[in-house]
């Protein structure tokens, strides 16, 4: 890019190339490639929202209704569309459920901000506004919310059912919420704290949904490894190796020159006896199951079984880590390193049958928050969508559990803050006023597209939920839309009910993305790297 110099001579100040936007251009550029982003999770929304197929360039297919999912498979080049997906992401890190929600929030705070700035609303004061707004709905969110006990088992329920509707479960829904429940309660520490890594999902394709079952242990999606080995170990004293349990090729080329069968023959003798020499000290710790991140020579398999020995060889190494922590056990990363002392403890390990294939179960394990989910599913497709949908309702169950407060779904508290910031805006004057009418105006897509997703008229009901709102009743702030029927019903009453927490996440990542957005300028983009 070249500019006149005053002597007639061009400076250049940008690569070759380069190209730039400004002002409104760059602005309507930004606010179009966001909300067309937006605009394509908009349909998922809701228990009746639809689903999309996704297929990546190695022609792998995902169907999903899970707005992180869908964004971070779709290849998304645009920047500010970029930011979109960041919203969904952190959204997905901070509380695992809401993803949709905050990317259509955020695309109708852009696409209102595009009226303002048409009515020459300057980008910095919408900015302010929708600043100051987002600041009194986290406000009002803390008066609407309700507590919740850890006792309330039934209510905790609702939450992971409310997560999972909309995503293919909820036919179990019942049965997966109880289960998701149940691990959650079992992996809280004495902080009240929630880490959903420990809860160990597995699935696997075969049976139905309703097949999946809870095991209070760990389940290692591995089978032993000789069919001479004990199927069940009672008292199991567990090591876990990270190393190989066979003789490993060197590097280097070398060559050995064997000039006798004698020679051939103490060669082999040799390895043998080194290979034996590793399943000897495994069985002078005391051990009696070995889990090995590595492979394991035939021989070692069967001197290991004819110890009696149960072993399972090429466990990832995430779950040895798991393993670790449930039974108390260290890795060892050498056979001679391995000692009585880095072994680990469970009640029982056991091979069962999952299926058609096995599994090995570690139960009764040192750490009483071992748990394990294992996922059953028809098809690939379905097992796949259905974890998703545990592992969000996982997370609002342990959201729930940590800060024990709730709010209504179903559009019920979008509702009510658009129409407790409507009187907020009154109260503040000046251009910002505008931007805050609008920030609680957007509050009302969520309701919106809940119906229109349903099939039902969303004008009818924004006007049936709005005259419950503004009613006398004190409940009435909980009134949403049941997609089911088109009916305003109290969704606390009805158990449509969610964490405070995603809604204060999705408020707070829409808005700020919406200003980050709206701030922009100025594009400039240097020349595309050439490959
Ligand atoms: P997200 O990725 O944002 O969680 P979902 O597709 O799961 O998106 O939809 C969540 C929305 O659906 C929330 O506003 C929630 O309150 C609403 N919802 C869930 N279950 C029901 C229901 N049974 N009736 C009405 N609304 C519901």
């Amino acid at each position: 890019m070249a500019q006149q110099a005053q002597a007639g001579q061009p400076i250049i100040i940008l690569k070759e190339g380069s190209t730039r936007t400004r002002g409104r251009d760059a602005q309507g550029m930004n606010l179009m490639a966001a909300r067309a982003v937006a605009e394509a999770v908009r349909t998922t929304l809701g228990p009746k929202g639809m689903d999309k197929m996704l297929i990546d360039s190695l022609g792998d297919v995902v169907i999903t209704n899970d707005g992180v999912t869908i964004l971070k498979e779709m290849d998304i080049e645009h920047p500010a569309a970029k930011m979109i997906v960041e919203i969904a992401k952190t959204q997905d890190d901070e509380v695992g459920d809401g993803t949709t929600t905050a990317v259509v929030l955020a695309g109708e705070l852009l696409k209102r901000s595009e009226n303002l700035l048409d009515q020459d609303v300057h980008p910095t004061v919408i900015a302010a506004g929708y600043r100051a707004a987002a600041a009194k709905a986290r406000e009002i969110l803390d008066t609407l919310a309700y507590p919740v006990t850890l006792k309330d088992d039934a209510l905790l329920k609702q939450f992971a059912i409310t997560a999972m509707t909309g995503k293919g479960a909820e036919a179990v829904g019942e049965k997966l919420a109880d289960l998701c429940v149940k691990a959650v309660k079992a992996v809280v520490d004495e902080n009240g704290k929630v880490d959903v890594d420990d809860i160990k999902v597995e699935k696997k394709v075969g049976g139905t949904i309703g097949d999946s079952e809870m095991i209070q242990g760990l389940v290692i999606d591995k089978e032993r490894i000789h069919p001479n080995m004990p199927k069940t170990v009672k008292n199991a004293r567990i090591a876990l190796l990270d190393c190989p349990l066979e003789i490993e090729k060197t590097e280097i080329d070398a060559k050995i020159e064997i000039t006798s069968p004698d020679q051939l023959q103490s060669f082999l003798d040799q390895e043998e006896k080194m290979l034996k020499g590793m399943v000897d000290k495994i069985k002078a710790t005391g051990a009696n199951v070995v889990f090995c991140q590595k492979g394991v020579d035939d021989l070692v398999q069967h001197y290991l079984a004819k110890n009696g020995i149960l072993a399972a060889r090429r466990v990832k190494e995430s779950d040895l880590k798991k393993l670790a922590k449930a039974t108390g056990a260290r890795v060892s990363t050498s056979i001679d390193e391995l000692t009585k002392d880095d072994l680990g403890v469970a009640g029982l390990v056991e091979e069962r049958k999952i299926g058609d294939e096995n599994m090995i179960f570690v139960e009764q394990c040192k750490d009483p928050k071992a748990v394990s989910l294992i996922l059953r599913g028809g098809t690939e497709h379905v097992v796949d969508e259905l974890e998703r949908a545990v592992h969000d309702a996982l997370r609002v169950v342990g959201v729930v559990v940590e800060d024990k407060k709730y709010v209504a779904g179903g559009g019920a508290t979008e509702v009510e803050l658009a129409l407790r910031l409507k009187e907020f805006a009154s109260t503040v004057g000046g251009r910002e006023q505008l931007a805050i009418e609008a920030f609680a105006e957007s509050m009302e897509i969520i309701p919106r597209t809940l119906a229109e997703n349903a099939g039902l008229d969303p004008i009818d009901t924004l006007v049936d939920l709005r005259s419950k709102h503004e009613g006398k009743k004190a409940d009435g702030k909980n009134f949403g839309i049941n997609v089911f029927t088109g009916e305003a019903v109290d969704m606390k009453k009805a158990g449509v009910v969610e964490p405070l927490r995603v809604k204060t996440q999705a408020i707070s990542g829409a808005s700020e993305a919406a200003i980050m957005i709206l701030r922009i300028d100025d594009v400039i983009a240097a020349s595309k790297l050439s490959s």
